[in-house]
């Protein structure tokens, strides 16, 4: 349910119901957007009838049931108002939002080495990239594949950071190493294989960095949106989703199927922040251009793209990745899309 004030109603007014939802037993959360003060209430609140909570204040212009099984992550619960996660990066701070430039997620699959990782952070910051993306703990479906550096790949992620002014994204597998994880990350992921991880999804609710939560293999969207609606409900609305792809008949041509469809659905039922990436979405360096340009024009609000110095000896996810040549090429012609749709260029605001 959720309870919407008139504009310029008074905070002792606002504080006053608050308190009276807490001693009904409720958890009240004051979201305050660009036009409307609006206050969810989570709990149990069948039994509430809206009409006699509208009657507790004049300044109360109507209370709303949220009809979603997800609350906190559902658009009803802002009264239909999007959010944005602002992320400190070294050059300032980098919106994702509706209403934001499109920001640009760039780098390998896996952080290999340390000159690979600093030459790729320069380059695609040089093409207009504002984040770095690199696995330190890879989710690989072989054991006996690369795994991943670890915490020395952390490492080399901060002297990249350093070196370019690029934020960082880099996914966190295991609960016990977010902390270090999120000491080097701007962003935390939590990859496809971990949507439904939910000791990792309250772990990382209950941490400050916001969260890139990337949907599950075979998930539908109601099950993502549940998995985002642990990490808000554990205290963290730092929040974004990125759609990579789910797993569809076609295996032979394509390693999944990109939906798209997912973007338009995802700004109807959520305020959250969307990101698309055509990389692990197709699986084909050369699917990856048609399909970001695709991204921008049915709304996404970022895109996370696979770049490798040398993708043919790329330790993980090499057929995917594209050089860094065809990264700026193809910047070139997102720009084109991204002004189309009035979100570009990336604009970095200083720090607040
Ligand atoms: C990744 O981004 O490196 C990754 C493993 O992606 P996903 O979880 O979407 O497969
Ligand atoms: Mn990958």
């Amino acid at each position: 349910m959720i309870i919407v004030f008139k504009n310029d109603a008074p905070a002792s007014e606002i504080q006053s119901i608050e308190q009276d939802m807490l001693d009904r037993g409720l958890t009240p959360e004051k979201i305050v957007g660009q036009d409307k003060i609006v206050m969810g209430l989570v709990g149990e609140t069948a039994e509430l009838d809206p009409d006699q909570i509208r009657d507790l204040s004049p300044w109360i212009e109507v209370v709303l049931r949220v009809g979603k099984p997800y609350k906190r992550v559902s658009r009803e619960f802002r009264h239909g108002e999007s959010s944005r996660v602002g992320v400190q990066t070294p050059k300032g701070l980098v919106y994702f939002g509706e209403r934001d430039p499109i920001v640009v997620v760039a780098g390998p699959c896996s952080v290999e080495n340390e000159e690979m990782i600093v030459e790729t952070a320069q380059r695609v910051a040089a093409a207009g990239a504002s984040f770095l993306r690199g696995g330190a703990y890879k989710p690989r479906t072989s054991p006996y594949a690369f795994q991943g550096h670890g915490e020395s790949a952390l490492e080399l992620l901060a002297a990249a950071r350093e070196a370019s002014g690029l934020g960082i994204i880099t996914e966190v597998m295991d609960t016990a190493d977010l902390e270090k994880v999120a000491d080097v990350a701007d962003v935390v992921q939590i990859g496809a294989r971990n949507m439904q991880n939910f000791p990792l999804l309250k772990a990382a609710g209950a941490q400050a960095k916001p969260v890139l939560l990337k949907r599950g293999l075979s998930a539908t969207i109601e099950e993502w949106l549940m998995a985002a609606e642990y990490i808000l409900a554990a205290g963290n609305s730092n929040v974004i989703l990125c759609e990579r792809g789910i797993r569809t008949f076609d295996r032979q041509h394509l390693r999944n199927t990109l939906d798209l469809a997912a973007v338009a659905v995802l700004r109807n039922l959520t305020h959250l922040p969307i990101m698309v990436d055509p990389s692990h979405g197709t699986g084909w360096a050369e699917y990856v251009p048609a399909l970001a340009k695709a991204a921008i024009a049915v709304g996404t609000d970022s895109l996370m793209i696979e770049v490798h110095p040398n993708p043919a000896k790329a330790l993980s996810d090499g057929p995917q990745s594209l050089t860094p040549d065809q990264f700026s090429a193809l910047t070139r012609e997102l720009a084109i899309i991204g002004n189309a749709v009035g979100r570009w260029p990336q604009t970095i605001a200083t720090a607040a």
